[in-house]
């Protein structure tokens, strides 16, 4: 596709999105078009956390963290596409991306190590990584995002998490965080981010969560910011 059109496209399609979530929320996401950097064709990487022998966190409700993940993850997929973006996702499927080991300890290590592979080898791959928080005590709520240490990574996830706030979660002071300790966001050469959508430990917003609805918006908010973030 030429890049005038597909420009115009992105600039149509970044409005209607922005006008869905304003419908959903009341609020406006704020789209950000900075001069970055980025030469090249993009491709969202999207990562849905954990999967197959790792379930991740358990919500009040007895769901794996790894099936909402997934779900989110299908959806912003789609939105991605319609807008005319390439992606690529890390696993489809409830499975974990291993390649070698034995235990389940160095199964998770070849899996980690498989999704920066994967981000690595992808040109103009932008990380967007899709989990859920949980905390011994329900009362936290509220979506945070984290930035890996790569160019471009901090800035997208400050754009996003004040999106975040200000549509889906009014009245929060969650800020967006650098990804200490973990493994992928510490090892990828490309800019990326780590949504943690809300807490499973929370019993309504882990009902949001569940449901089509909010996963829906959520995406929109993450899509409407990443699309703009790369015009
Ligand atoms: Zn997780």
């Amino acid at each position: 596709m030429k890049k005038k059109l597909m420009l115009k496209l992105t600039y149509t399609a970044t409005i209607l999105l922005t006008l869905t979530v304003a419908s959903l929320t009341n609020q406006a996401v704020t789209v950000i078009s900075q001069q970055m950097d980025f030469e090249r064709e993009i491709c969202f990487v999207i990562d849905p956390g954990h999967g197959g022998v790792d379930g991740g966190a358990t919500s009040v409700t007895g769901k794996l963290e790894s099936a909402f993940n997934l779900e989110i993850s299908v959806r912003l997929r789609d939105l991605l596409h319609f807008l005319g973006y390439q992606t690529k996702m890390i696993r489809t499927t409830d499975v974990s991306v291993y390649t070698r080991g034995e235990t389940i300890a160095q199964k998770k290590m070849s899996d980690l190590k498989e999704r920066v592979r994967i981000c690595n080898e992808t040109s103009g791959a932008i990380l967007l990584s899709i989990h859920q928080n949980t905390f011994s005590d329900g009362k936290y709520s509220g979506a945070q995002v984290f930035y890996a240490d790569a160019d471009n990574s901090e800035a997208l996830a400050k754009a996003l998490q004040k999106n975040l706030v200000n549509t889906l979660n009014p009245g929060s002071n969650r800020q967006a965080k650098k990804a200490e300790g973990i493994y992928l966001m510490e090892h990828i050469q490309c800019p990326g981010v780590l949504v943690e959508c809300g807490f499973l430990s929370n019993v309504q917003e882990e009902a949001k969560l569940r449901s089509a609805e909010y996963q829906k918006a959520l995406c929109c908010v993450i899509a409407a910011t990443a699309v703009g973030f790369v015009a």
